[in-house]
């Protein structure tokens, strides 16, 4: 079945995928059109140009890029100054015998495959991350952040806090000859320690597609995804023969064996290769976005509540 499914903030990016479906194009060029519109988007602070920066005002995003119908996967780590890290990872994916760049080294693979630079940090953007940390701190000690020698203490400070800003895009598609693919781009949690790596790169943490049985990706706390491998675990009790909403359940249950200071929000989206789809978070009265070739709108569904500790 032609169909995109989205996190709820796809929604800036779900229509120009699912043109480039209906043109004929694959899942994969669907994926990164969407996301591109995403990352665009300067009012959403959890991706791309005016995401929310790190611990240091520094804005470093992950995104990650998989192929069902070959397993291959692309993706990038922490790159700072430029817009659209789903086009790397894409890029990383076709041109490099690697999955993973991170940091200068990704960066360094993006001006190589002719990315244009940009600054992401938004005036807006600074402006909550400078009151954030002003909440926490003296003007002096963040007027000396960079120099603090023990910058992890309010890494734990800031991002312990329950307020704390984090999302992410997910995009799963599955094209006219039947295959899937996913993506997914973030600037990851709000104020994070510098280098730090969430869920949204790491395949099989927060993303995973195989044409055989489905595909999974994640938003929340990345911290828990990837100690629970997330979303290659829904796909592989998809290969297991759980139901969809069987294997859906069966990760988030996993979630919850995560016993040392684990908490916090996660989600997930899964497609099946007959084109079902569904949505679990932790959270109650949560939605994501569907849409088949079919629809002229995409359609918000409620994400299945499963709690977890
Ligand atoms: N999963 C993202 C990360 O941990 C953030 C989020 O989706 O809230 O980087």
């Amino acid at each position: 079945m032609t169909i995109i499914v989205t996190s709820k903030n796809g929604l800036v990016g779900i229509q120009a995928a699912m043109e480039v479906l209906r043109d004929g194009g694959s899942a994969l060029d669907a994926i990164e059109a969407g996301i591109r519109q995403v990352e665009t988007n300067p009012d959403d602070h959890t991706v791309g140009y005016g995401g929310y920066p790190n611990l240091l005002g520094q804005v470093e995003l992950d995104a990650s890029i998989m192929d069902g119908r070959t397993l291959a996967a692309g993706a990038v780590g922490a790159v700072r100054d430029y817009p659209h890290p789903i086009s790397i990872a894409r890029k990383v994916m076709e041109y490099l015998p690697h999955v993973l760049l991170v940091g200068p080294g990704a960066e360094r693979f993006a001006a190589e495959m002719g990315f244009e630079q940009e600054d992401l940090l938004t005036e807006a953007a600074r402006q909550v991350w400078q009151e954030r940390l002003r909440a926490n701190m003296s003007d002096e000690t963040l007027a000396q952040l960079a120099a603090q020698p023990d910058l992890w203490r309010w890494a734990k400070t800031v991002t312990s806090d329950p307020e704390q800003v984090g999302c992410t895009v997910n995009f799963i598609a599955q094209d006219a000859q039947g295959n899937i693919g996913a993506g997914v781009s973030t600037s990851g949690l709000a104020w994070k320690y510098p280098g730090r790596v969430g869920d949204s790169p790491i395949i099989g943490a927060g993303i995973y597609a195989d044409n055989r049985y489905g595909a999974a990706t994640c938003t929340g706390v990345g911290e828990m995804a990837l100690r629970a491998g997330t979303a290659r675990s829904v796909v592989l009790y998809l290969k297991m023969g759980f139901s969809l909403t069987g294997a859906g359940q069966q990760a988030m249950a996993d979630l919850d064996d995560l016993t040392a200071s684990a908490g916090g929000r996660m989600n997930l989206i899964a497609l099946d290769s007959a084109g079902g789809h569904v949505g679990f978070s932790n959270a109650k009265d949560t939605t994501y976005l569907y849409m088949t070739a079919a629809m002229s709108e995409p359609e918000e569904a409620p994400r299945l509540h499963f709690p977890t500790r």
